[in-house]
């Protein structure tokens, strides 16, 4: 099963990626240490998705600043998981939030779920705030002569994700639909879906993969993801043959080539979508994750998932 790793995992890092577009990495990228995304301009920055903590955005917050940007703020929520939206009401009521309509659904239901699963992070004052502005499939923000397009291609790594594409610079900002180095995670979301995605994402052409997690990539990304998507309709498919529940199944095979991932017990989260859709059923219809996550606990050797947010 490895060491837990090291606390505490490492500075935020600002990595030029174009001219005055930014992913802000925060290592090691496992739970709850999401990237974000920074696309400067004359009028203000586009932020894409904020932090887990009141102390990470802040932390974020004053990266955006410190860039030269005008000072309108936008932020941008790939979907609806705490690391990525927790982080909103830190940009003030001047900044406008902007998702897909069925994330802020999400974001409104699920609430602060999220800080139940890992009571001893300190998550600070953390309060919701729900998008200003949504959209249905597709929305373009001009920063200059900048466009960003906020795509959304079906459900994927939830059921309403956004994907931000620099068309002229090539850059994708995917969410976690992709997460370079770490163990992708579809329990509220879909294996199939994802796949189908990942063809879409493809298509767009981009040179530079920014993940919601992990290392800026390149299109290689979209392979290491599919590679672990289509290994897991395997397992799950054997399983269900054999009869095993998704939790002995994953205990079976283990993480296999895929070892090196970061968060490898997601596998039997991930069992539990590809089990889900064997059976049938719409696809990214609501699991209990709750109970999933008390499972991955179990495959951990009862450890907690290690989340340094
Ligand atoms: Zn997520």
């Amino acid at each position: 099963m490895g060491e837990p790793r090291p606390a505490g995992a490492g500075d935020p890092e600002l990595v030029e990626v174009a001219d005055g577009v930014y992913a802000y990495l925060q290592p090691d990228g496992g739970w709850c240490l999401n990237n974000a995304g920074v696309i400067t301009g004359r009028s203000g920055a586009v932020v894409v998705d904020t932090a887990a903590t009141v102390r990470r955005a802040e932390r974020l917050r004053a990266a955006v600043d410190s860039l030269g940007a005008g000072p309108g703020r936008t932020v941008v929520n790939t979907h609806f998981h705490g690391d990525h939206t927790f982080g909103n009401s830190v940009f003030g009521p001047a900044a406008t939030v902007i998702a897909h309509a069925g994330t802020r659904t999400e974001m409104a239901e699920t609430g602060l779920g999220l800080t139940a699963l890992w009571p001893d992070v300190h998550w600070g004052e953390v309060r919701l705030v729900l998008p200003d502005v949504t959209h249905h499939g597709g929305l373009t923000l001009h920063t200059d002569d900048r466009r960003i397009e906020l795509l959304h291609f079906g459900p994927a790594h939830t059921r309403s994700d956004t994907v931000v594409w620099l068309p002229e610079e090539r850059v994708l900002f995917t969410g976690d639909i992709v997460m370079p180095g770490c163990t992708p995670f579809v329990l509220m979301g879909t294996v199939e879906g994802s796949l189908a995605t990942l063809e879409r994402l493809r298509a767009l052409g981009a040179t530079t993969v920014v993940g919601g997690h992990g290392r800026v990539a390149g299109p290689e990304a979209f392979d290491e993801t599919e590679a672990y998507l289509r290994w897991i309709q395997d397992v799950a498919a054997e399983g269900v043959r054999e009869g095993l529940t998704p939790l002995e199944a994953g205990r079976r095979c283990g993480p296999q080539e895929f070892a090196g991932l970061l968060d490898p017990e997601r596998l039997v989260g991930n069992l539990h979508r590809a089990w889900a859709e064997l059976e049938g059923g719409e696809l990214g219809r609501p699991l209990d994750p709750v109970a999933v996550f008390r499972e991955m606990t179990e495959y951990n050797g009862g450890r907690l998932p290690a989340c340094h947010a």
